[in-house]
């Protein structure tokens, strides 16, 4: 599956659920964000037929998110249908919180890849960007995934007035414990995003001056599934450090990926809201083919050739119908 850009989209983005236990105050409102009911969201046979199409369309890489996807009951069964179609990179991105419970029977179902988000070691910074998060329970569950996920990377989203002192401490407790870690700017997403930016945003460019003070930096050669990460390695460390920069280098033009959002539509990019809803053909009895060639046509016609958070904060798409997914 192409866009008329000439782009190759082979890397898709599920949102399992919009619900979430934390409120980080870069992504969700204080009230939360909407609650989305049990026939709204897309049922599990549902969603195995939707990434059975995405598979046969030439989707390689799938990462469930959310929302929080560790609060989707049915987690391990949708990763190991995506394994069973044969993808071959399946990730989760969660916030840790539910990794002691859940870790271990998730590995089982076959994931081998997981990035957990952690925005500071410090338990009192912590819970005030999560508004309310337990540091010390997500640290528990880093620990126990570590000994059944071979990969593990952290994403910290930098903030000038929390984390950006951390960013050295926070390399250093990566490569301490054998995990990658990736630095992400701050995006004008939503409402809480957009308070966000204005205050706080850090370009990479500043973060990895901090971490090459400290540290020798390799670059590392892209892999085809790497998203658009500028990664180098710690010199003396199995760890590499990426730079994720949304704001201050445009990358859409090596855009590969895609959105499913729990209602089951898909989204064209991530900064934006436009989309198409799949669970109202599927529901109305469309064949795979049918459904196959929606997505196709859709994609092709209408993937923005780049997002436009940065000249046009209106269209950026509100935070809970667009999570990341880091
Ligand atoms: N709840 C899970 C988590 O926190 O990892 C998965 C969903 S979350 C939306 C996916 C990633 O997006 C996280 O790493 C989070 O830090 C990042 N994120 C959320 N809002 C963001 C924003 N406004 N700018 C940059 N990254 C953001
Ligand atoms: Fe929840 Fe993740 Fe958003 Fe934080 S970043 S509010 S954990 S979805």
């Amino acid at each position: 599956m192409g866009d008329r850009f000439g782009r190759r989209i082979s890397y898709l983005r599920v949102s399992l659920t919009e619900h979430c236990n934390f409120r980080c105050r870069y992504c969700s409102p204080l009230g939360g964000t909407p609650r989305f009911t049990r026939p709204e969201h897309a049922q599990p046979a549902e969603w195995d037929r939707l990434l059975t199409v995405f598979h046969a369309l030439g989707i390689r890489h799938m990462r469930f998110t959310g929302g929080e996807p560790l609060l989707y009951p049915g987690l391990g069964e949708r990763i190991a249908h995506a394994r069973a179609l044969g993808v071959e990179r399946i990730s989760v991105s969660t916030n840790g919180y539910l990794l002691e419970r859940r870790a271990p029977a998730l590995a089982e179902a076959g994931l081998a890849r997981l990035n957990v988000s952690l925005d500071s070691l410090d338990a009192a910074r912590f819970a005030a960007i999560t508004r309310g998060g337990d540091l010390e329970r997500v640290l528990r569950g880093l620990a126990l995934a570590r000994t059944v996920i071979p990969r593990i990377k952290l994403n910290v989203v930098l903030l000038r007035g929390d984390n950006l002192s951390e960013v050295p401490a926070l390399v250093a407790f990566a490569c301490a414990h054998g995990y990658d870690i990736q630095f992400i700017e701050t995006m004008p997403l939503g409402s809480a995003g957009a308070a966000t930016r204005a205050r706080d945003y850090v370009s990479v460019a500043e973060a990895q001056a901090l971490v090459s003070a400290r540290h020798a930096l390799q670059p590392v050669a892209r892999g085809p599934h790497d998203g658009p990460a500028r990664r180098f390695r710690v010199a003396g460390s199995e760890c590499t450090v990426g730079f994720v920069s949304p704001i201050s280098e445009n990358f859409c033009s090596g855009c590969n990926r895609v959105r499913l959002t729990a209602t089951g539509r898909l989204v064209y990019c991530l900064g934006q809201d436009d989309g198409v809803d799949l669970l109202g053909p599927l529901r109305a009895g469309a064949s795979h083919e049918a459904l196959c060639d929606l997505v196709r046509e859709r994609v092709f016609h209408e993937k923005p050739e780049r997002h436009t958070f940065n000249d046009d904060p209106a269209r950026a798409a509100p935070v809970y119908m667009m999570r990341l997914g880091g």
